[in-house]
């Protein structure tokens, strides 16, 4: 409805905006504010990004496994709508095309963050990355991130990029040979939001990725329905036949981690383990001096 909105706003003007119904107003406005604002969202530290820690299954209890990573999510406080949800306002970001410098920015500050933490005494992460969609059109995509992660000093080995499974089908051969830079460059690869896309899994042979993340819609029922259990064993047979790793997303029961751990996943991302924390609770986090959650998430 917003971009149908927006649009007609666009070859309407100003007049459009009486055809709408006043919260379909409403929205579009927002939009358009949001719109705008994103252009100077980062200049204006109006941008922050929180870390979701990811923690290895093993074959021990579930709750006991080592920290492996961690996703760096993006959050935005605009000055007037609060902190607005990236499921919001990346796709306005993708249609503006603000989305490039907002994703290299996410890099930048994750890799800054790396050397932060390897300063503060914590153990070598690998941290990953959502980059968008529409990067992927990028010719020089690949030696732009290799640009700034050695601005930085950090090596690209420290960074994760995940791209969705719905690029990866949507634009085949771009995801096969951007996934193959990424590789050569030595940048990690994950397939986010696995098992939403209908891929064949022998698509997966194409791609030289390390990570296969489980989407959390499989998580959800994972104990009521027995067809998601099968699937998730399935997918993660596969993954491993191929010699690519798997973490399961949205895990935010102990009975879960319990499910996945016995489907062979090797780990584990969710509530259960820890929301997305800001920097100094994810330190804390890390160092076993984890504060209040309900404080420090976001
Ligand atoms: P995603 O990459 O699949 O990230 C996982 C989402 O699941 C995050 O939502 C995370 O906060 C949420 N989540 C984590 N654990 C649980 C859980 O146990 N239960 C439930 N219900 N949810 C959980 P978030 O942070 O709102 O991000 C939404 C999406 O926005 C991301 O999905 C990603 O596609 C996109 N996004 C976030 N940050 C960036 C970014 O820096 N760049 C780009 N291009 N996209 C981003
Ligand atoms: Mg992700
Ligand atoms: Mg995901
Ligand atoms: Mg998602």
């Amino acid at each position: 409805a917003a971009e149908v909105a927006m649009y007609r706003v666009k070859q309407d003007g100003r007049n459009g905006l009486r055809f709408f119904a006043p919260e379909m107003q409403a929205h579009t406005q927002r939009s358009l504010e949001l719109a705008t604002g994103l252009k100077d969202a980062a200049h204006n530290a109006e941008l922050f990004l929180v870390y979701q820690p990811q923690r290895s299954l093993g074959h021990g209890a579930p709750d006991s496994g080592p920290l492996r990573g961690a996703e760096a999510l993006l959050r935005w406080r605009h000055p007037k709508w609060g902190l607005v949800s990236p499921a919001e306002f990346i796709p306005i970001a993708e249609q503006s095309g603000a989305i490039s410098a907002i994703d290299f920015w996410v890099v930048e500050q994750a890799a800054r963050q790396i050397r932060a933490w390897d300063a503060a005494g914590l153990p070598p992460l690998v941290i990953a990355v959502n980059l968008s969609a529409t990067q992927f059109g990028r010719p020089q995509l690949v030696e732009e991130l290799l640009h700034i992660v050695r601005r930085v000093d950090v090596p690209p080995q420290r960074i994760e990029v995940e791209l969705t499974e719905a690029v990866a089908l949507k634009y085949p051969e771009l995801a096969e040979t951007t996934i193959a830079q990424l590789h050569e460059a030595g940048f990690k690869v994950a397939l986010d939001d696995f098992g939403t896309g209908y891929s064949s899994m022998s698509y997966l042979k194409r791609y030289a990725i390390d990570k296969l993340k489980i989407d959390q819609s499989f998580v959800k029922d994972l104990s009521a329905q027995h067809s998601d259990l099968a699937i998730v064993t399935a997918i993660i047979k596969m993954a491993h036949s191929l010699g690519i790793s798997t973490i399961a997303e949205g895990v935010e029961t102990a009975e879960q981690a319990t499910q996945l751990q016995a489907c062979g996943c090797d780990e584990i991302q969710g509530y259960w383990y820890s929301r997305p924390l800001e920097p100094a609770a994810f330190e804390a986090f890390v160092k076993g001096h984890a504060p209040d959650q309900t404080t420090a998430c976001v």
